[in-house]
């Protein structure tokens, strides 16, 4: 399938005036942008995606801050659909970092010849629908203009960076920027007196890295976080062989599992072994690398009650066994929330940080940050001079980055408006008012290239499925998008994703409605569910 794809006449773009028509739009050029233009242009669609940066990566293109890396396992992560490029490539590293990550999606784009279908620098600023013609008008922020029959939302979950309002931002006169947003140049933060504000993930390798090297670290800490050695390490050419003869049976491991990671429940309660055994079979993942400690664990870990607590009792101890003063160990030991109710961040001697003379950690929902002053930040009891502030303040997720692109469908109704008490969709990626629109930037919050490969695959056939029965419109039927929203709401319920005040729920955002923005399903149930719709004609979309 891939070969002839790769192989197929490509199609062109017609011109409107001064505005190119396609007839398929893209917007985004990192993982699932790339593959999709692969895909589309194969099927014999005229497609182009615009992209915002300078070039392609998405996510692995804006997270240049030091120690951003992989937390699923890197050959697992890569495409799968070209068995070239799964011989060619070299992964160094079992989680492979931001530099590498970037030069792997450069390289597909190269392979693949898919540059010369990217307009880079081109920052999308409203996607309106012609109801008459049944055309898609993107407009970017250089006054360019696009139009297409089908458009695709290829965003990602997490790109739009989230900076919070506080007062005097603007006022600081040093450097300061968003992780999501690291300088292409560089920073040289040797020396300097450096505050970062989030403990998420992405802070959690980025404070690792930075405590290197920085003058003086203050870290503004809201909540502290559940975190697991990554145990990272080179991957030899030996390993990349033998890697290369599984990727089958790698693969198929990844499509049978919830989260499309190789990693599998064990199918034991917690409860149902010795507290000896149950000990040493947590000690036992807590060697082992990545995320074997959180998927690997007795199957109600994950599940909100007792074994839950008890792990997240023995983490809290690991914490307390790494960091030296009792009052910091104590001030990053989380209680407020469940374990592995927040993506579980990985880290290399995150803790041992907190042991250096020159690092200080701040509790910011004790006394909360007041105001960015000019040389630094304020809160209810002190002020901390800084030369620079770096904000891992996390992002708007899924609905955010469509959100702030003015997204107009039927009627003038935006899809800013139509979400504003939670996303209503089928399946996450189409919505009623918004005809031939498919939003693929929800595709996983597990392993997010496994599950967006099939996902992709899936919309691309569903639109040659219009396209090869002389169809012109596609969009859900009204029951459907109800019944989804319903299952939304109704599975969300007791899975441990919805318990704590995170992106998962939207609710880091000051405003946004707390709604489940990614399936509660598993990866096999979503693929199962989306294969029967194809095998009966798209049932649940109407067709005109
Ligand atoms: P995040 O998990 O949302 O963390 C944001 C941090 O900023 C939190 O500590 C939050 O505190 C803090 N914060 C936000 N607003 C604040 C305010 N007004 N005052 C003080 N603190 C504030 O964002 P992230 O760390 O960027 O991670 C997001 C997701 O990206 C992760 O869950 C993960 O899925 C992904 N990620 C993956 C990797 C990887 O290894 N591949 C690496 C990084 C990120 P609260 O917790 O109190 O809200």
């Amino acid at each position: 399938m891939a070969d002839s794809l790769q192989q197929a006449p490509v199609a062109e773009a017609s011109r409107n005036g001064n505005v190119e028509e396609y007839d398929v739009l893209i917007i985004g050029a990192g993982v699932t942008g790339l593959y999709s233009l692969y895909r589309f242009r194969g099927l014999g669609f005229s497609c182009k995606s615009f992209e915002d940066a300078s070039g392609v990566g998405g996510t692995w293109y804006w997270n240049r801050y030091p120690g951003a890396r992989f937390d699923s396992e890197s050959y697992t992560y890569g495409y799968s659909f070209s068995e070239e490029l799964l011989q060619e490539w070299h992964w160094k590293e079992l989680y492979s970092g931001q530099p590498e990550n970037e030069r792997y999606l450069n390289y597909v784009a190269d392979k693949f010849d898919l540059r010369r279908h990217i307009r880079f620098n081109s920052r999308v600023e409203s996607c309106v629908y012609d109801e008459d013609a049944n055309r898609w008008e993107l407009t970017m922020q250089d006054g360019h203009k696009a139009r297409g029959q089908f458009l695709i939302t290829a965003v990602g979950l997490l790109s739009a960076h989230y900076v919070p309002d506080f007062e005097g931002i603007h006022d600081f006169k040093g450097p300061w920027f968003h992780t999501g947003r690291w300088p292409k140049e560089g920073i040289d933060l040797a020396g300097k007196r450096v505050g970062v504000v989030g403990t998420g993930a992405t802070a959690v390798q980025l404070i690792t890295e930075i405590a290197r090297e920085v003058g003086h670290l203050t870290i503004f800490q809201r909540t502290a976080n559940y975190c697991a050695p990554l145990r990272n390490r080179p991957i030899t050419a030996e390993e990349q062989e033998e890697i290369r003869a599984r990727y089958p049976e790698i693969f198929e491991k990844c499509l049978e599992t919830a989260g499309s990671f190789m990693h599998e429940f064990d199918k034991r309660s917690a409860f149902s072994v010795s507290e000896e055994e149950r000990v040493e079979f947590y000690e036992s993942l807590w060697q082992e690398p990545g995320f074997k400690k959180w998927l690997s664990n007795f199957y109600d870990v994950m599940m909100p009650g007792p074994a839950n607590e008890d792990y997240a009792e023995f983490f809290r101890n690991k914490i307390r066994e790494r960091v030296k003063d009792p009052v910091v160990a104590e001030m990053l030991t989380p209680k407020d929330h469940m374990f592995g109710s927040k993506r579980l961040p990985c880290e290399s001697g995150y803790y041992e940080v907190y042991n250096q003379d020159n690092v200080l950690l701040v509790d910011v929902k004790k006394a909360p940050i007041q105001r960015i002053t000019e040389n630094g930040i304020q809160t209810a009891d002190a002020h901390y001079e800084l030369d620079v502030i770096i904000y891992a303040t996390g992002y708007d997720a899924v609905t955010g980055s469509l959100s702030r692109m003015h997204i107009q469908g039927e009627n003038g109704l935006t899809l800013q408006e139509k979400f504003t008490e939670g996303p209503r969709t089928f399946m996450g990626i189409s919505s009623v008012g918004f005809p031939n629109l498919f939003t693929i930037n929800a595709a996983s919050v597990g392993n997010f290239v496994r599950a967006a490969e099939p996902l992709v695959e899936w919309i691309s056939n569903c639109i040659a499925y219009v396209r090869d029965n002389g169809y012109q419109r596609i969009q859900p039927s009204q029951k459907s998008e109800d019944e989804w929203t319903q299952h939304m709401i109704d599975g969300g319920q007791n899975i441990l994703r919805t318990q704590a005040d995170s992106w998962f729920v939207g609710a880091n955002i000051p405003g946004k409605a707390r709604f489940l923005l990614t399936a509660p399903d598993t990866a096999p149930q979503m693929r199962a569910r989306r294969a029967e719709i194809a095998n009966s004609g798209y049932a649940g979309f109407s067709l005109e």
